[in-house]
């Protein structure tokens, strides 16, 4: 069964005047924060070294945690700065296990609405991932994609990404010393819950690099959260001058949103492919710094009905990605109302995976996990733009038909 839970209503009133927090913040941008309390430059760096510890390793909610901090700068940090995060507007947990957030980031500027994003933990026997959203909403528009029908877009600082990993962490107890989550599906291998992130939420990472590049530091820091660069995979739906940047400044898995393998259809399906064409994406691809046979990129190909799904097409994808060091993740098509497509039979996602397969891909078609709470792929969309109660109806029909 579905466990709703309401955290706080969705209408209640943004808190005034908060404090600003230090959670998701480097470094450099701490050192600013202690400066504004008045820590002296002398004992600063070490003062963010403490700060660090607590935040990202161990997961403290509040100054009085710290007990390595005198007692008097404790206070003083209390007066003028927070440890608080996003607040959650609601929790969703699937029968399987996939969790959901719905998160409220503050406003820019006094007045205007709050910005609401989602991020997804799918957990394994052996891992937790979590899917982190970089933007509100998504510029892009490609035509299977929920995320892209939103109006509303704007870059995610690099602090309110890493806030989304902490609030997964606090709500599932992932913190040494914290009690666990207990419930169906959770992994129960290893001690952490949280182990890999993707950037597979809303948005398209690599227009929001800054951020992203930010958030993949604070995130893969040993001394901190400590999400080595292997367990991050930005997704990205092929912006190639930034594929090389990325690649370069700061090195994490790569995972490509194929979905064709001809310029015709990837036009329409990715429209961003009339400006870097398929083959300026591969050999992108081909050339990524950190790409090896070891450290493979991931090509996701979603199955659309009579649409990309053919035997031709999946010799075609095999012939394509030779001699690139890639993995294939055949993603079943999430449908949303109001789209013109189609999931493809399971037989012929079958038969396409066998031919992949044959080519040497293991295991490539993804599950789709969550679907009963809406967090699968392309249906993270923000409450701020409204489903209608027919539209509800109509996903949960589909989302129930699909199973
Ligand atoms: N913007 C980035 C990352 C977010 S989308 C990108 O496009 O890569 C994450 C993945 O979900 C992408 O591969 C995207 O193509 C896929 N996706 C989007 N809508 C989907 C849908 N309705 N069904 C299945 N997968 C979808
Ligand atoms: Fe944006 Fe990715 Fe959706 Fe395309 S698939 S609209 S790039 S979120």
């Amino acid at each position: 069964m579905t466990r709703v839970i309401e955290m706080t209503p969705p209408s209640s009133a943004p808190a005034e005047a908060a404090l600003p927090s230090l959670v998701g913040l480097d470094r450099e941008k701490l050192g600013r924060a202690l400066e504004t309390a008045g820590v002296a430059e002398r004992e600063r760096r070490m003062r963010v070294n403490q700060l660090w510890h607590w935040i990202y390793l161990r997961g403290a909610t509040s100054f009085d945690e710290m007990t390595n901090v005198s007692k008097h700068l404790r206070t003083r940090l209390a007066e003028v700065l927070s440890l608080a995060r996003p607040e959650i507007v609601v929790e969703q947990v699937s029968q399987d296990g996939t969790r959901k957030w719905l998160l409220r980031m503050p406003a820019d500027t006094p007045g205007e609405k709050p910005h609401e994003i989602e991020c997804v933990y799918i957990p394994e026997k052996d891992r937790g991932t979590l899917c982190v959203s970089s933007q509100v909403g998504c510029t892009l528009n490609c035509s299977f994609c929920h995320t892209g029908t939103q109006r509303l877009v704007r870059n995610l600082t690099a602090a309110e990404i890493v806030a989304q990993v902490m609030v997964a962490r606090d709500r599932l107890g992932d913190y040494p010393g914290r009690e666990r989550a207990v419930g169906p599906g959770l992994p129960t291998e290893g001690d952490r819950l949280v182990t890999n992130i993707v950037f597979m939420g809303m948005g398209e990472p690599l227009y929001a690099y800054d951020s992203v590049a930010e958030a993949i530091e604070i995130l893969s820091d040993g001394d901190g959260l400590g999400l080595g660069k292997r367990r991050i995979t930005v997704s990205t739906s092929g912006i190639v001058p930034e594929i090389e940047r990325l690649g370069r400044e700061v090195g994490p898995m790569l995972a490509i949103s194929l979905h064709a393998v001809r310029d015709e259809l990837r036009d329409v399906l990715v429209p961003i492919n009339k400006k870097y064409p398929i083959e300026e994406l591969i050999e992108a691809c081909r050339t990524y710094p950190p790409a090896s046979n070891a450290k493979r990129i991931t090509f996701e190909y979603v199955m659309l009905k009579g649409v990309n799904d053919s035997p031709a097409d999946a010799k075609a994808l095999v012939k394509l990605l030779e001699g690139v060091p890639a993995k294939i993740n055949l993603i079943p098509f999430n449908p949303w109302p109001g789209t013109q497509y189609e999931c493809s039979d399971w037989e012929t996602i079958e038969r396409f995976s066998d031919i992949v397969f044959r080519a040497g891909y293991a295991s490539p078609v993804r599950t789709p996990r969550g679907r009963d709470i809406l967090a699968a792929c392309g249906q993270l969309k923000s409450e701020t733009e409204k489903l209608s109660a027919r539209e509800r109806l109509a996903l949960r029909a589909m989302a129930a038909a699909a199973e």
